[in-house]
């Protein structure tokens, strides 16, 4: 009878808040009520599920304490857990084992794409496509929750200008205006387009992150110091992150670096003042990886208690994985140290989340075998990644009409270790899936038939293998492959080096005062020039090269990343001219390391150049002062030709729409697209303003010998700007234009805000 009663009180207990007519915010309050300040603290700790809960029952130190936590209810999400099977073990658990059957929420690195991986998202920028990065994120969040997941940490909204810093890879590149409009697609293409779409089960919660402003860590150092003005917090960092708000995005994680001297994950101002106060963000902040722990190396908290007290008072709402809530927070609150009205705001937050995403309603609605086995790596997955690598290679040079490649009769020579690598084209972050599984060049290219190809990789890249995380040993002395290389690139009409970075030389941890080719790679670029300069260099990277040698010299440049899954069938079909390229830089390409950070929206400097009068921008004594290639820059088989730029009138009062709209034809011989982009300059205004803005931009498609008129309207929320207390300003004066399909040229015009 006892039984009975105990088990029949609990049912009822938990009816209320199951009871799905029910409004959300009456079914967290009737859950709430429920739950001790023990149960509370439980659901703000994420563990990882590094361990194997299928498995044999996990044993030592950390997991047998954390399978203790998981069934005493002191657990609120897990990451990394990986495959519905173990999903379904650890949410069973949850459901069925603890007091309240609170479901896990269960988190998971999907930074582009579960198993079939999607370019690397920095490339993903590149291709200025916002339904194809939208498209992109639908199909990594279809497949991880095929699998299981239901929460990632994604999109990395940082941005950054510096191309030291590996993450750079993560993110969508130097400009807040793209960035923002990449975030949003992200957002989107995770969780849907609104609130209800997190009800079906193919769609997760997004996560925006790092807040903040971790992208502008001094020397591109991961980790390091980040002390910047407001000014560049306010107009840079910021916007993406309140994109993503505005869009909607369910959670957001915050970051390892301190800020102006307070980490950010014990930052207030940050966290409650903007983010939750200013802009009403009504989901929750996980912390970084053990970033709680974080602060007492920072010198920021004495103690684990200290730094636990610090980051939930500053609204740091989940811990991940430092164990510090668990050890520490009934304790602060028992003895008034934390209030709990803020660990009631905080799971109020997390479990909100929970009950958007249904899995109060079915806990295990991700966890469905059969969908896993049938949406994992299937066909439509792997034509949409196809379709997104094309979409993000970057043509940065074709002189001699090397490019396209002619389809039959050709000798080609294909060289470069990295042209035969079916795993370093997946690029970092990709946690879940296996490896060597991406097309390699090689097997994209071996599709061409009528050619006659020969590969000889030169040299090896790395000597022993890489991993997420181990040092990168590379090749630096063993060059007996060279002449192999030679003897087939002297024999051949035309010779495709693929070179660059490993995948997993960029990505977290991964920073490089040098960004050049690793290892004997420019020895052996210069080496085959020698004997045939009719190459076509394949870039693989994370992030900017400095390349100033391959420049010069190398007659056709192909920026192609690290394309994910399809990376060799999207190559080839850019060098066969099967699909022709459209991609445009969404970082600055620095002449050489010394230029960083370089960036297309920098001020001017009160000294005039002096090879050019109207340019004001001190200068180097040993190099150009522009980059190698600029922001927004990237070639077409084709040619576009602007004209006619206009503007609806040259005066224009606050609030009334400035219609701007130019002329653009497809001169060349080939169909293609173009990005169409539209910068701003406010002349003068109260606080010094950037040379230009993006504030507009559109993917145009012309067939050869077509003209499309483009038209952007430019409203208060493009022309003004922030102070550096966090005002939007809209100040009158006067506005310069210019349109093209680069950064640093193009038509130009003005107009006056009265
Ligand atoms: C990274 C985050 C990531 C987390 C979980 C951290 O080291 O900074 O971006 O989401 O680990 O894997």
């Amino acid at each position: 009878i006892f039984t009975l009663i105990t088990t029949g009180t609990m049912i009822a207990q938990k009816i209320p808040h199951l009871d799905k007519t029910k409004p959300t915010e009456e079914r967290i309050d009737f859950l709430m009520q429920q739950m001790t300040l023990e149960e509370k603290v439980g659901q703000m700790n994420q563990y990882n599920g590094f361990w194997e809960v299928t498995g044999p029952a996990p044993k030592g130190g950390n997991a047998e304490l954390k399978y203790k936590h998981l069934r005493d209810g002191w657990v609120g999400s897990m990451l990394s857990v990986r495959g519905v099977k173990e999903v379904k073990a650890v949410q069973k658990i949850a459901v069925e084992e603890t007091r309240l059957g609170i479901p896990l929420i269960i988190g998971f690195d999907v930074i582009h794409g579960y198993k079939t991986l999607s370019p690397i998202p920095l490339a993903e920028a590149a291709s200025w496509d916002m339904e194809a990065i939208k498209k992109s994120a639908q199909v990594a969040a279809d497949e991880a929750s095929a699998s299981g997941i239901n929460w990632t940490f994604g999109p990395n909204v940082d941005i950054s200008n510096d191309a030291r810093w590996g993450r750079v890879m993560e993110g969508a590149g130097e400009d807040p205006y793209l960035g923002s409009k990449i975030a949003i697609a992200r957002v989107t293409g995770f969780q849907g387009d609104t609130k209800a779409d997190l009800q079906k089960v193919n769609t997760i919660a997004a996560c925006a992150k790092h807040f903040a402003a971790y992208g502008f860590a001094e020397s591109g150092r991961d980790y390091n110091t980040v002390d910047i003005s407001n000014s560049k917090l306010y107009n840079t960092v910021l916007p993406p992150f309140k994109a993503a708000t505005d869009a909607g995005v369910r959670t957001m994680m915050n970051s390892f670096n301190i800020l102006n001297g307070v980490p950010a994950t014990g930052n207030s101002f940050l966290q409650r003042d903007i983010l939750k106060g200013k802009w009403k963000f009504d989901g929750f902040v996980v912390s970084d990886w053990a970033s709680v722990r974080e602060m007492i190396a920072h010198g920021f908290a004495k103690d684990g208690a200290d730094a636990t007290a610090k980051a939930v008072i500053a609204g740091s709402d989940m811990d991940m994985e430092s164990h510090l809530y668990v050890e520490e927070l009934v304790k602060l609150v028992k003895e008034g140290k934390v209030k709990e009205a803020l660990v009631d705001d905080a799971v109020r937050r997390i479990l909100r989340v929970k009950f958007e995403l249904g899995l109060f309603d079915d806990p295990y609605k991700y966890c469905d075998e059969e969908r896993e086995k049938a949406t994992i790596g299937n066909k439509a997955n792997n034509d949409a990644v196809l379709d997104m690598a094309k979409k993000s290679i970057v043509l940065l040079k074709n002189d001699k009409n090397l490019l396209p490649l002619k389809k039959s009769g050709q000798k080609i020579a294909l060289i470069g270790a990295l042209a035969n690598d079916k795993n370093s084209p997946l690029g970092s972050w990709r946690i879940a899936s296996d490896d060597n599984t991406a097309v390699s060049v090689l097997e994209g290219m071996q599709q061409y038939k009528d050619n006659q190809l020969t590969f000889e990789k030169g040299a090896d890249l790395i000597t022993e293998k890489a991993t997420f995380t181990s040092e990168l040993v590379f090749n630096t002395t063993d060059k007996s492959g060279f002449d192999a290389a030679k003897k087939v690139a002297a024999d051949a009409d035309v010779v495709v080096m693929v070179l660059g970075e490993h995948g997993f030389q960029s990505g977290e941890g991964r920073s490089r005062t040098n960004l050049d080719l690793p290892g004997v790679q420019q020895e052996l670029l210069e080496e085959i020039y020698k004997v045939n300069p009719n190459i076509v260099l394949v870039l693989n990277n994370g992030r900017p090269l400095a390349l100033p040698w391959a420049a010069e010299h190398i007659p056709a440049i192909v920026e192609a990343w690290h394309l994910g899954t399809q990376t060799g069938n999207a190559v080839a079909q850019v060098l066969y001219g099967d699909y022709n390229p459209s991609g445009k830089l969404p970082m600055s390409f620095p002449r050489n390391v010394g230029q960083v950070p370089i960036y297309y929206n920098n001020y001017n400097t009160g000294r005039p150049v002096n090879s050019d009068k109207n340019v004001f921008w001190s200068h180097y004594t040993d190099v150009e002062k522009t980059p190698l290639y600029p922001f927004g820059f990237g070639l077409s088989y084709t040619t576009f030709d602007y004209k006619n730029l206009e503007l609806n009138k040259t005066a224009f009062g606050k609030g009334e729409p400035v219609v701007v709209s130019v002329d653009i034809t497809n001169t060349g011989n080939y169909d293609g697209k173009e990005v169409v982009q539209l910068y701003i300059q406010d002349v003068v205004a109260s606080l010094a303003r950037p040379v230009k803005e993006l504030k507009g931009f559109e993917l145009v498609t012309l067939k050869k010998g077509e003209t499309k008129t483009v038209k952007f309207t430019l409203t208060d929320k493009e022309l003004g700007f922030f102070d550096n207390e966090g005002n939007y300003l809209l100040e009158s004066g006067a506005f310069k234009i210019r349109i093209g399909g680069r950064s640093d040229k193009g038509l130009e015009s003005g107009f006056e805000l009265q």
